[in-house]
């Protein structure tokens, strides 16, 4: 296994042989406007992709949709990419892939199985509240297949009973948590706080975890640099990796 950051929450992830695209945000830096009623009004996404966004799709062989929030799935995505592509997400989007054209849709309530690769959805909460309750449905992906190690894809969800309940059932070897404590102008944090990617540390020490979901849309305020000084402080920063956009991580190491 081997998983490359390529902006935001899109990674590429080579699994079991097969290359996997998973939440593509491939729009054009500042495409869209500001996430409304958010701070640090700039339009998004706040970075270009480091490389091209043909290049990102290029050889992707499914493509695994956490939710259809623009950061995570966006029109250029929705353009780009080819309809007849294996698409796996939640049942609550599978109209609106659908409507887009794509025609290989298979929607998880449970999980699923592709070429070998076992796919389990998880939930999480997509903030608390109100806000979080206006924000839901999302999910998060566990991937598994034989000689390979088991992979946690959290997806847009704070540290909750969903993502204990995950952690403690399937013990990813790797775990890629989206931070950026992104917050609307009320309200508490709607993506992990570097408090709740620290709480994943210790709740499955054995667990590498890689924080994504950072300096690239407005209103993530939890930059990398925040992050890695606190998971520093709380001495775990031996199990956090923070990629830059664009960099490999292996998940074997
Ligand atoms: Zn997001």
């Amino acid at each position: 296994m081997r998983i490359r950051l390529v902006r935001h929450a899109t990674l590429i992830v080579d699994y079991a042989g097969h290359t996997i695209l998973v939440d593509p945000m491939l729009d054009e830096a500042g495409a869209r406007p500001p996430i409304q009623d958010s701070p640090n009004p700039r339009n998004n996404p706040l970075v270009p992709l480091p490389v091209s966004a043909e290049e990102v799709v290029r050889n992707v062989e499914v493509v695994l949709v956490t939710h259809t929030h623009s950061d995570h799935w966006d029109s250029t995505a929705a353009k780009l990419l080819p309809k007849n592509l294996p698409l796996f997400g939640q049942p609550e989007d599978e109209a609106k892939f659908r409507s887009q054209g794509f025609t290989a849709v298979t929607p998880i309530s449970k999980a699923a199985i592709w070429d070998g690769i076992n796919i389990t959805r998880t939930g999480g909460q997509h903030g608390t509240g109100e806000i979080g309750r206006a924000m839901a449905p999302v999910s998060g992906f566990v991937l598994s297949a034989q000689g390979e190690p088991v992979l946690y894809v959290a997806g847009d969800t704070i540290w909750c009973s969903e993502v204990e309940e995950a952690l403690r059932q399937f013990h990813p070897k790797v775990a890629i948590l989206n931070a950026g404590a992104a917050q609307f102008l009320q309200g508490g944090p709607i993506t992990m706080t570097a408090d709740d990617v620290i709480t994943v540390c210790r709740s499955a020490p054995d667990t590498q975890v890689v924080a994504v979901h950072m300096e690239a849309i407005n209103h993530c305020l939890l930059t990398r640099s925040d992050l890695a000084f606190q998971a520093e402080a709380a001495r775990v920063s031996s199990q956090v990796k923070i990629p830059d956009d664009g960099e490999w991580v292996e998940g074997n190491s």
